[in-house]
């Protein structure tokens, strides 16, 4: 076993080099190219020796390629496939052919989009595919992945033979490959540090070879966690090579997380891997419960090498078991904090719905020629016992992160309506009720038919209701997500898009969207007679949605001026503390009536 002083050592000792030991190894590979394009050749060299590989060996007449393969026997073979006389297809198969190079890698550079032709080169044993023009990380990773691959096969040497994963020397390397790519293009990522708790006394009272099925089966599940795309949370882990897992020495896992896009993802990370290894495992009839602790650094949080960079994630790995285990600690004190204000909030919030502890307000919506009241918008409280109540920007994100937004989305659809229904019956003017929807509850696929059937059993008519909709949910899969609209718009409800010039603000959501109002963003009005393109921009947006048939509603109306300028300008409806905050269904009520 290994201890951080002792890999210091070992670093030191390579920081001669400047990098582990196996990476220096795989630079030392002879990388041979054959191309008919001796340009693309050199591209593809420049990019490999900005990467550190130093030998090469280039072919530009396809009919040299086998005599030069048995002079310079490569490590590594890139072949490209279209070339006159010789296809890269007819010398892959020539060299298969051969016992000598049947496990020579070969990376296959191909400007083809065709399938088949890839399909081909890979039944004729091609290793892996690199499409032209090559990126220059792609290419240096699949080089690397190559050489690294053929390593094992040669020898077995970077990975573990117990759980099959890489071990501490390939780790060490990547964790120094990801600092180096992280600080070149900025990007964040994240090192994971994960102990099984108490894993000696497995191995102690259960035997050694319990502890090897634990490790096993532990490995396999944590794997499968880290190839599934939850993860993270978010779409990037899709693309290969956005998670590294290792294991290190016996109990001793870790893991990388590339290009991190929030602190947050790491720790969400974290707790999915705690939950998944803390399910019982079966070993032959008996059931074994083991916990993890897990440490979390990150970069560029820490400014650090990657040397330090493990020690880190392993201490905070340590104080997390010192804790008691089964739970995480990042290495930095700032993010400890944070979170552990934000998991305090985050068990509140699954009890909130149960505890009655939601409560939805009402704020009026206008018609601003006539200054009469139209409709509400429904917008969320959380009542917090010691703290009050808490606005739904502190909570509402994480309710969409922990899928809290879809029954908690579907409770204030029902309170909403049945309030609608209640001053219908008590005979208060018509009104319209507008009802905000967040993106994750348009990935519940049962979502239309949950709300129609709580529309109908509230007893309002769908015509008086509007839902709102937010730019930024049409940032993924939209096309699933314009079919829940379409049906919701068939079955009578309106939609609108909120706060609408701000964030991802596309014109062609406006025409890709089915859409009946549009609610232009506070923050216009805010500098609307100070700021000249404030007002143009007001004006147009209020011309645009007119001449696409919706309706206008402006937001955060907060003084007459703004009024009569909404008024000049043609502008439908308004919101805004001018006429009312957001107030409590009571009160909501005494503006009606006064109204009414
Ligand atoms: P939103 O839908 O754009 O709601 C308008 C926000 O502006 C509300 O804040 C409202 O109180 C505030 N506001 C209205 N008039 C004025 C004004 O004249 N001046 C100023 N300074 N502010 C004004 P609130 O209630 O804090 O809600 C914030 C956001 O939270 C909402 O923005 C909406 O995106 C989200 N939200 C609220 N309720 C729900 C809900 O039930 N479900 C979902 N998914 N999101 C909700
Ligand atoms: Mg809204
Ligand atoms: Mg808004």
């Amino acid at each position: 076993m290994q201890t951080a002083t002792e890999i210091t050592a070992i670093t030191n000792q390579e920081n001669a080099a400047d990098m582990p030991e196996n990476v220096a190894n795989l630079l030392k590979a002879t990388i041979m190219m054959v191309d008919d394009e001796p340009i693309t050749m050199e591209v593809v060299q420049a990019f490999l020796e900005d990467a550190g590989y130093q030998h090469f060996v280039l072919v530009d007449d396809p009919r040299e390629a086998m005599a030069t393969l048995e002079e310079k026997r490569p490590d590594l073979l890139l072949l490209d496939l279209m070339m006159p006389e010789i296809s890269g297809f007819e010398i892959l198969q020539a060299l298969r052919a051969r016992d000598k190079f049947k496990h020579l890698p070969v990376l296959i550079l191909s400007s083809s989009s065709d399938n088949a032709d890839k399909l081909q080169a890979l039944d004729l044993g091609a290793t892996d595919l690199l499409s032209k023009p090559v990126d220059p990380s792609e290419l240096q990773l699949r080089v690397r992945n190559t050489l690294a691959a053929k390593a094992y096969q040669d020898q077995l040497a970077f990975y573990d033979p117990l759980t099959r994963l890489p071990n501490r020397h390939l780790f060490l390397e990547q964790l120094d490959w990801t600092l180096k790519s992280a600080k070149r293009n900025q990007d964040a990522f994240a090192l994971l540090s994960i102990e099984l708790d108490q894993f000696d006394k497995i191995n102690d009272t259960l035997g050694l070879f319990t502890g090897d099925d634990v490790l096993r089966q532990l490995a396999q599940r944590i794997a499968g966690i880290v190839r599934s795309a939850d993860l993270l949370g978010h779409f990037d882990i899709e693309e290969e090579s956005a998670v590294n897992l290792f294991h290190f020495e016996r109990g001793v896992f870790s893991l990388i997380l590339h290009r991190l896009h929030r602190e947050r993802d790491a720790a969400r990370a974290a707790q999915r891997l705690l939950e998944a290894i803390r399910q019982p495992l079966k070993i032959g009839p008996t059931e074994i419960y083991v916990t993890a602790s897990i440490g979390i650094s990150t970069y560029p949080t820490e400014q650090v090498n990657s040397i330090n960079m493990l020690q880190l994630a392993s201490s905070a790995r340590d104080y997390a078991k010192g804790k008691g285990g089964n739970s995480f600690q990042f290495s930095s004190r700032r993010i400890n904090i944070k979170f552990q204000q934000r998991l305090s909030l985050e068990a509140r919030l699954r009890k909130a719905l149960d505890r009655e502890e939601l409560v939805l307000h009402y704020q009026p919506k206008l018609d601003v020629a006539r200054n009469t009241i139209t409709g509400v918008e429904a917008l969320l409280r959380w009542h917090v016992p010691d703290r009050g109540l808490v606005p739904p920007n502190q909570f509402i994100p994480i309710a969409e992160e922990t899928g809290f937004i879809v029954p908690i989305g579907e409770w204030v659809l029902e309170t909403a309506c049945r309030q609608l229904a209640a001053w219908q019956q008590a005979g208060q003017p018509p009104i319209d009720m507008a009802i905000n929807l967040s993106p994750a509850q348009f990935q519940n696929p049962g979502m239309f038919k949950r709300f129609r059937e709580i529309i109908e059993a509230s007893g309002v008519d769908p015509k008086c209701l509007i839902l709102e909709v937010t730019e930024g949910m049409l940032l993924e899969d939209s096309n699933t997500k314009i079919e829940i609209m379409n049906r919701l718009r068939a079955h009578g409800i309106r939609l609108a898009i909120d706060d609408f010039g701000t964030g991802y603000s596309s014109l062609s959501y406006l025409r890709r969207l089915p859409l009946d109002e549009l609610k232009i963003d506070r923050s216009f009005f805010i500098n609307l007679f100070e700021d000249a393109r404030c007002r143009a921009l007001v004006s147009a947006l209020i011309k645009l949605a007119h001449n696409l048939d919706l309706l206008t509603v402006a937001e955060g109306v907060e003084t007459e001026a703004q009024l009569s300028y909404l008024q000049k300008e043609g502008c439908d409806q308004y919101q805004g503390f001018l006429f009312s905050p957001a107030v409590p269904a009571a009160e909501m009520e005494m503006l009606l009536s006064a109204a009414g």
